[in-house]
């Protein structure tokens, strides 16, 4: 359908231009305003400061239909684009996110207020990496034909067709890029939803597929609130795979609208998940690990934020925790020595302040922490960690997305009541153990319920292995030929022995 297409001048960001409208169909799109009443754009505000960083255009129904319909023009062109050109592409993908990573990371840390050191060192080569990762992975995709009777089976990975991609704002353009690489990689074209806090870089990645040769259609963008412009997005028919990452109760309203037309989806959602310190642990290992889980202001959903220690390590480790964490600076992610930024908007604060208050009314004690930070205010919330806390208590159960860790203990020995407080929540994303017995360890991670453990580490990733979540952790999993699984239809094709007989079957 023809939207107007109305100039705007393009918001400087840290320096660098954005084009805050849609990307549809190879071409930049205002909003619609049909009845004149909503205001055709929003505005993202910088968590670092509050001050407004640009107006975005405000996607709707019809954006929403246009950019599925754009999607569904190019996908058989793209889907019948041979694999060595599919991949030539991602590759030169890659290379414009190389070219402008120090712009991704300036504009990325403006808007959600994460490390500027860790978007330049770690973030923004991993995007060049997921789209690199699943080219090359295309290429090798396959596995050997199977024989019965001397029929062959022979498994291809059809492209399914136009994807949704819905995003949230802790890591916006790490979580495009790792849904649209090996969706693009399969076939299929997309339509990118980001978050409304956290909208930029997005719109950057559009100029550099669109810079990279991507035909029109093949990348599409639609900005906007969830309920505006994510929900008729995901209720499309046009689109026959649905990608989410972000809450439980939005992952519920997603899968009611995929019902309909029963699309597939993939959910990756929240976490709530244990760092196990054994009493053979390395206490400053051990400590390293929980002071990590501060990193993006806690905004993480793999974060280990309950730690269950064996009571003979308790103090060991607290006199590691404390040590390390008072050398933590708190304060403008832009500086080199900052450990802990601020979180992405004052009503989220408002949320994780509201957990940690009704833990201190409920009896819990702060061993640090326990407020927004009394200097720097807004969106800054102090590192904290609550002692004191009730398994079935509100901030044990219940994902707090801040930089709110827990501490409980469990007897020396007791692998049965260790295991029984890592798995006693509704979600099931990761674990962490940290331990001198590596037997004992691998016998505990045996009966952890995730979808990740890590031993000794944590964060540590590999994109051909599985990642996804357990329980109310996520559907299906992310990662190698999982994610081809997930973009394609899986055909097999039997042939008789023989050119032109006749199969019998029976
Ligand atoms: P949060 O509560 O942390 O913002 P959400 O799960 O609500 O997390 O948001 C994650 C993403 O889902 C965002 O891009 C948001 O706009 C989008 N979203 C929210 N509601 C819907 C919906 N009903 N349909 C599709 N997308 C949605």
């Amino acid at each position: 359908m023809a939207l107007p297409e109305v100039p705007l001048p393009t918001a400087t960001v840290a320096g660098v231009p954005v084009d805050t409208r849609h990307w549809i169909g190879g071409t930049r799109l205002a909003s619609a305003d049909p009845d004149a009443t909503a205001a055709p754009y929003f505005t993202t505000h910088s968590p670092i400061d509050g001050a407004p960083l640009a107006g975005i255009a405000r996607g709707g129904a019809a954006e929403a239909r246009a950019a599925v319909a754009a999607a569904r023009d190019a996908f058989p062109g793209w889907a019948a684009t041979p694999p060595a050109e599919r991949a030539r592409l991602l590759h030169a993908v890659a290379d414009g996110v190389e070219a402008r990573a120090e712009d991704l990371a300036r504009v990325e840390t403006a808007d959600n207020g994460a490390l500027l050191r860790s978007h330049r060192r770690g973030v923004m080569p991993r995007v060049a990496h997921n789209f690199r990762y699943f080219a090359d992975r295309l290429l090798a995709l396959g596995h050997p034909d199977l024989t019965t009777r001397g029929h062959t089976h022979h498994v291809t990975w059809e492209p399914a067709g136009p994807a949704a991609l819905i995003t949230p704002w802790n890591a916006p353009l790490m979580l495009a890029s790792w849904k649209a690489a090996p969706a693009l990689a399969a076939g299929s074209t997309v339509v990118l939803k980001p978050a409304e806090w956290t909208p930029l870089t997005a719109s950057l990645l559009a100029d550099i597929t669109h810079e990279a040769g991507l035909p029109p259609g093949v990348f599409n963008l639609v900005q906007g609130y969830g309920a505006e412009a994510g929900a008729p997005l995901v209720a499309d028919p046009g689109v026959r795979r649905i990608s989410f990452t972000g809450s439980v109760p939005t992952a519920r309203r997603i899968a009611r609208a995929a019902a309909e037309h029963l699309t597939p989806c993939s959910f990756e959602l929240g976490g709530k998940s244990p760092l196990l310190v054994l009493a053979d642990a390395d206490p400053g290992l051990a400590a390293d690990l929980a002071v990590e889980q501060y990193d993006n202001a806690g905004q993480v959903c793999l974060a280990a934020t309950r730690v269950l220690v064996e009571e003979s390590a308790r103090d060991a480790f607290l006199g590691h925790f404390l040590d390390r964490v008072t050398k933590l600076t708190q304060g403008d992610p832009r500086d080199e020595a900052t450990g802990v930024g601020p979180c992405i908007h004052p009503r989220h604060v408002e949320r994780v302040d509201g957990f940690v208050r009704r833990a201190l009314a409920a009896g819990a004690t702060p061993v640090i922490g326990g407020g927004p930070h009394p200097g720097l205010g807004g969106t800054y919330y102090l590192p904290t960690l609550l002692t004191g806390v009730a398994q079935d208590s509100e901030i044990v159960q219940e994902e707090v997305f801040g930089p709110v860790l827990t501490l409980q203990t469990f007897p020396d020995g007791d692998d049965d009541t260790a295991v029984r407080l890592a798995n006693g929540t509704r979600f099931g994303l990761a674990a962490t153990l940290a331990t001198g017995d590596r037997e004992r360890a691998e016998r505990i991670a045996a009966r952890l319920v995730a979808g990740t453990v890590w031993i000794n580490c944590f964060f540590v990733r590999d994109l051909s292995a599985p990642f996804g979540g357990s329980r109310q952790s996520g559907v299906g999993r992310e990662g190698g030929d999982w994610s081809f699984d997930f973009y394609c239809d899986i055909k097999n094709t039997v042939t008789a022995p023989g050119a032109g007989e006749v199969a019998r079957h029976g």
